[in-house]
Formats: structure tokens, sequence, C-alpha cells
């Protein structure tokens, strides 16, 4: 199966994702996820992604679909895949079809989990995220076991430079502006549903679950 997981900065796209990788075993595919990656081991991804972020603006789409080229041609995807924040623009949406022309393959459903905007802002600056596992908890709606400690494998808790107030803003604004083109585009495909983020973890999950068990 391949999947899209949409939705605005702390929809809860990384946290539902951790669940559907571990029920389905297909990889997880973040374009964050690689971007940090890449800073972290100051590679030129790393060095072209870095302002961007640190700005909360969006990475130039050339060198986000390219990345997101080379991962989907690797052989793990083959038997599906989990793409979690991307395509975040329309000329993403188109790039990918493109992309999935070329493989012979194609998207099976577009996952949209909607959040209002004013509950964003407070799930953002109180993300902690594992230095481990990369595992999302929340100092509020998902503490972890023990303060500053992943449940899973006792990693660190660390708060993201961008989930500060100032660049979470613009990130929020960056994004709604994008998200509505981005929706119409895959309502048009037939491959769009919508699912109500605002709720209980497991229960998000269990609609997402739902959907997954339907392709
Ligand atoms: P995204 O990947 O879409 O940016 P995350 O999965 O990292 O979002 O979630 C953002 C923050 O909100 C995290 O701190 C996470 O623990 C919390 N969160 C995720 N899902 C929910 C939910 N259903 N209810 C409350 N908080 C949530
Ligand atoms: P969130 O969903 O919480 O915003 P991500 O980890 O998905 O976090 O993205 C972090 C940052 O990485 C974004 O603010 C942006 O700078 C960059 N980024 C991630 N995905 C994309 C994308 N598809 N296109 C452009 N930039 C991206």
């Amino acid at each position: 199966m391949n999947i899209i997981l949409m939705g605005l900065p702390g929809a809860g796209k990384g946290t539902q994702a951790s669940k559907i990788i571990k029920k389905y075993s297909i990889p997880h595919i973040s374009t964050g996820d690689m971007f940090r990656m890449a800073i972290k081991n100051g590679t030129e991804l790393g060095k072209k992604a870095k302002s961007y972020m640190d700005a909360g603006e969006l990475v130039p789409d050339e060198v986000t679909v390219g990345i997101v080229k080379e991962r989907l041609s690797q052989s793990d995807a083959k038997e599906g895949f989990l793409l979690d924040g991307f395509p975040r623009t329309v000329e993403q949406a188109e790039a990918l079809n493109k992309i999935m022309d070329e493989l012979d393959s194609q998207i099976d459903r577009t996952i949209n989990v909607e959040v209002a905007e004013e509950e964003l802002m407070n799930r953002l600056t109180g993300r902690r995220i594992c230095e481990v596992c990369g595992t999302a908890y929340h100092l509020v709606f998902n503490p972890p076991k023990q303060e500053g400690i992943c449940d899973l494998d006792g990693g660190k808790l660390y708060q993201r430079e961008d989930d500060n107030p100032e660049t979470v803003a613009n990130r929020l604004e960056v994004n709604v502006r994008q998200t509505a083109p981005l929706l119409e585009f895959y309502e048009k495909q037939d491959a769009l549903v919508n699912i109500d983020g605002e709720r209980d973890i497991d229960e998000v999950f269990e609609d997402v679950d739902e959907i997954l068990q339907n392709i």
C-alpha cells in the first residue's frame, strides 16, 4: 500500500505514522526527518535545507522532490510506503504523480488529518522528541512516564529548534496557504479521505486503520 499522510504541522502525522509502520511494516518516509538527519550529518543536503527550516519556510521543491524520488526508488519502498510531510505543494504533488508513473505504481490513499489551527500552536510548542528513536511526546497531551525520558528506549527528550512560537507561527501560515490547493488536487483524484485529528491518539488511529484495511 502506498499512502500519503497529510495535515498541518502538529496535526499528528508523525504520531500516527509510528503506529502505522508498526502494524503494516512499510517504510516511513518523512521529508522533515530526512532533512534533520542531513543537517545532523553535515551533508550538502543539510546545508541546503537548514536556513529554510530555521525560518519555518518550505525547502525549495527541486531539492525536496529530488530526495523523495531517490528514496522511493529504493527497493524497500516497492512493497509500499508511508509518505509523511510530502507533498506540501501542488508542484510536489504533480512531481510525485510523475515519479509514481515512472515506477509503474500509484498512490492508494491520501489521508488528511484535520486539526484546527488554534490547537496546533499548543501541540507544537509542547512537543518533545526522543533523540534516539524520534518518538513524539507532548508535555501535557501525551507525556512520557518519566519526565524528559522516552518510554520506549530511555532516550533523552529534546525540543525541536523550529518548535518555538515565532517559527511555528510562520510554519502554520506557510502551510495553511499551500494546503487548500493541495487538498483540491487530491479531491479531484478521488484518493482523499479526511479524518478528525482532534481526538485521542488511539481514536484517530482507529479511523486510520480502518481506511488502511479497506485498501
Ligand atoms: P506532525 O508530525 O503532524 O507535525 P506530531 O505527530 O509530531 O505531528 O504531533 C505534534 C504534537 O502533538 C506532539 O507533541 C504529539 O505528542 C501531539 N499529538 C499528536 N497527536 C495528538 C492527539 N491526537 N491529541 C493530542 N496531542 C497529539
Ligand atoms: P511539521 O510537520 O511539524 O512541520 P516536518 O518535520 O514535516 O514538520 O517539517 C519540518 C520542516 O522541514 C518544514 O518546516 C520545512 O522547512 C521542511 N520540509 C519538510 N517537508 C517538506 C516538504 N514536503 N517541502 C518543503 N519543505 C519541507
